[in-house]
């Protein structure tokens, strides 16, 4: 049992139909039940579920998130592009930025920052995502990755920015493996200190991710300087997710 305030993000990735929409019903019930402000739940569906989730949603106190968004902040010729200002519009209050299955499609730290800046303008709440590759690990590439990431992908943000860091190492995300509690200690406080040192936020909220699940949830809790969780498969089952939950907070 604890009363730190965590982050439970559901990254839904490309999955979810108009009929998903009442697989959530019970983690309504839940939150309502049970949130008492000590954490926050955030739903990520796709694009074309974003407007559905906001109206089921907008009595509750479950927020919606976006998955990505495009650099431009205009409207204009990007033939396939969702803005910020889109997103906003349909009722999306985070964005989730960064994330390795863009970057491994191309999507390199330059752009990054450009969307995080396009986000921000429009008051959206951004997940930043990071982590290192397998190889990159064994190679002991980590720390300079990470802080390449965070450099690169911050640049030019402001003091009192609203981002928020996941940490998802790249070979974690749906493989059934997580860092023992010492590497991720580490590479938390690792990332703290890299933000501190080269960036003007302050007290950024870290989460993890990367094959959570109710079987790990209870370890990975123990690493105090854990401010949630970023959760893609296991959260696209609803009873799944609340247990997440439930070990830590009932
Ligand atoms: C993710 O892709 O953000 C993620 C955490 O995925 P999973 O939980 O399925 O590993």
């Amino acid at each position: 049992m604890t009363n730190k305030f965590r982050y439970f993000i559901a990254n839904w990735k490309m999955n979810g139909n108009l009929n998903s929409i009442k697989s959530i019903n019970n983690v309504i019930f839940f939150a309502k039940r049970y949130n008492n402000k000590r954490f926050k739940i955030v739903y990520c569906p796709p694009y074309t579920l974003i407007d559905t989730f906001s109206k089921k949603l907008k009595k509750t106190n479950i927020a919606i998130g976006a998955q990505n968004c495009f650099f431009k902040s205009n409207y204009g010729p990007s033939t396939g592009q969702i803005n910020a200002k889109m997103l906003r519009d349909v009722g999306a209050k985070f964005v989730i930025i960064g994330h390795s299955e863009n970057r491994s499609l191309g999507e390199d730290d330059k752009t990054i920052n450009k969307k995080i800046h396009s986000a921000l303008n429009e008051k959206l709440i951004i997940i930043f995502c990071i982590g290192e590759t397998l190889d990159q690990r064994k190679k002991k590439f980590t720390k300079k990755i990470l802080t390449k990431q965070i450099i690169n992908g911050l640049k030019k943000v402001k003091k009192n920015s609203k981002i928020i860091l996941a940490y998802e190492p790249v070979w974690s995300i749906g493989s059934g493996l997580v860092p023992d509690n010492n590497e991720l200690t580490n590479n938390i406080k690792l990332i703290k200190s890299v933000i501190n040192r080269n960036t003007r936020i302050k007290n950024i909220r870290v989460l993890y991710g990367g094959s959570v699940n109710s079987a790990n949830i209870k370890d990975l809790n123990k690493v105090n300087d854990i401010d949630g969780y970023l959760i893609g498969n296991t959260s696209l089952n609803s009873k799944k997710f609340i247990d997440i939950v439930k070990k830590i907070y009932i």
